[in-house]
């Protein structure tokens, strides 16, 4: 199960799943590609759009957006995908669907300046998925592997969410099996991750960098026993190593605690990914396209780890705080707190924590996609509705890191640092509900600050 043979040396059908950076330039997905001719059975690939594609398009949907920042990140995607064509030796086989695929992008762009709907921001940023899809199949074929470029929104159907669309699973799954199991029989399948279609055949997203997820949702429909996530880094480090090259990989991990990590908000996986996991009982594989060695295994064995052990840290930025003071509500502050609640869920805003007792309600909102979104959550007009409930303290700004692991409640050494960290910075220590999978810490202090102190954790948790 550790090797790369149980992804590779088989012949029942296994996925995999290509990230942005697999898929930036044809140099990228040569290297994609080698992991691709590996694998002896039928095959699944799913890609992302070519790295910066999606967050081009994202600004492309945006009214504010000008004119000729427009053009410029219109002429940037024609470009990206031009040299591609040009680095092909047989670009003609997908010159025309490329080009009224760019063609589409430019028109959606229009519409979206005179009416931002919902389900035409899905449908501008599908085409970065549609596009690397189509090119990557064509760089298979020119490789000599018969490969078929296939729209995954003819399987994966979704509920009309834009934006987050919810799967489908009956109905994916039914479709899964009569339109992509066939075809995986005859040629390597590439498709589309990030998107699908709502029964009536509307284009949906189905959350910011969800194509693992599909990988996960494809994989369980099809009935595959692994599946294998290629990404830029070989595997789930112990923290992201953009912040210390101290982090190293880790080699197996259990789903519970890669569930926990990324709902933390580590990126190197959706957080969803586990879910088709752990239903279907598969073990999957995180590596990295650039190169076969390292890697994680994320298993799906019920394990029960006798020893406190910490597995990872996260540092997710852009937190807000609000507190509200419910004092003045009194006695009628449950009242207070489900109007508080209702106005949060009418806005699809999810806490990542609450707190509430009957003088007061303490809610933590991630705010960590505001420069994707370009928006945050908290416009003028949700500040002043929160204070139509409620006095309402509000902090911007802060860091929450996240501790990983089993048994933390009864890791020693953790304890001690943060009785050192208490004394020494302005930050809170958050346990959530009883679960010593995950402890937290909100950080009152800059993002630097917050980084020093997750390098400082990781030297003595991982010495
Ligand atoms: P892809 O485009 O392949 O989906 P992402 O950028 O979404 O790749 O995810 C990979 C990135 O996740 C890495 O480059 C790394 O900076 C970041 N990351 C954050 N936390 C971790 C972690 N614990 N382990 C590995 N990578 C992490
Ligand atoms: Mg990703």
């Amino acid at each position: 199960m550790q090797t790369l043979d149980a992804l590779f040396g088989h012949n029942h059908i296994s996925v995999h799943k290509f990230g942005g950076t697999s898929m930036a330039s044809i140099h990228a997905m040569r290297h994609s590609a080698e992991v691709v001719l590996r694998a002896q059975g039928p095959l699944i690939v799913v890609v992302s759009a070519a790295a910066t594609v999606t967050r081009s398009l994202m600004h492309l949907s945006h009214q504010a957006t000008s004119q000729a920042e427009k053009k410029r990140l219109l002429a940037d995607i024609t470009h990206i995908h031009e040299t591609m064509l040009d680095a092909l030796t047989a670009p003609e086989r997908i010159r025309n669907p490329v080009e009224a695929l760019l063609q589409e992008a430019s028109d959606l762009t229009q519409l979206l300046q005179q009416e931002r709907k919902p389900s035409g921001v899905d449908a501008l940023l599908s085409l970065g998925e549609r596009l690397s899809s189509l090119v990557f199949s064509a760089l298979l074929q020119d490789l000599g592997r018969e490969a078929v470029c296939f729209d995954v929104r003819e399987v994966m159907r979704t509920s009309d969410h834009f934006g987050e669309a919810e799967p489908l699973l009956p109905e994916i799954k039914a479709r899964a099996r009569s339109l992509l199991l066939p075809l995986a029989q005859q040629k390597v399948v590439v498709t589309q991750g990030y998107i699908g279609s709502t029964l009536s055949g509307m284009t949906t997203t189905l959350g910011k960098e969800s194509s693992d997820y599909s990988a996960a949702l494809l994989a369980e429909a099809v009935g595959a026993q692994h599946f294998a996530i290629w990404t830029d880094i070989p595997g789930v480090f112990t923290t992201d190593p953009k912040i210390t090259a101290a982090a190293h990989p880790i080699k197996i991990m259990s789903m519970h605690n890669a569930l926990a990590l990324t709902e933390a908000g580590a990126k190197v996986l959706h957080p969803r990914t586990m879910l088709p996991a752990l239903r279907a009982g598969m073990s999957f594989f995180v590596g990295s396209s650039q190169g076969l060695t390292g890697g994680t295994w994320v298993r799906n064995v019920k394990e029960n780890p006798r020893a406190a052990d910490v597995i990872a840290i996260n540092l997710r930025p852009s937190q807000i705080l609000l507190s509200f003071d419910l004092t003045g509500a009194l006695p009628f502050s449950r009242a207070a707190q489900s109007q508080i609640e209702a106005m949060l869920s009418e806005r699809d805003l999810k806490p990542v924590f609450a707190y509430s007792d009957p003088l007061s309600t303490e809610i933590l909102l991630d705010d960590s996609l505001r420069e994707f979104r370009r928006e945050s959550l908290l416009n003028e007009a949700l500040k002043q509705n929160l204070q139509t409930l409620a006095p309402c303290h509000i902090e911007t700004d802060l860091q929450l890191i996240a501790i990983i692991g089993n048994r933390l409640d009864q890791h020693a050494g953790l304890r001690q640092i943060l009785a050192e960290f208490i004394n020494h910075y302005k930050i809170r220590v958050l346990s959530f509900g009883m679960s010593t999978h995950a402890l937290f810490i909100l950080v009152y202090e800059d993002i630097t600050l917050a980084q020093k102190l997750v390098i400082t954790l990781h030297e003595e948790l991982f010495p």
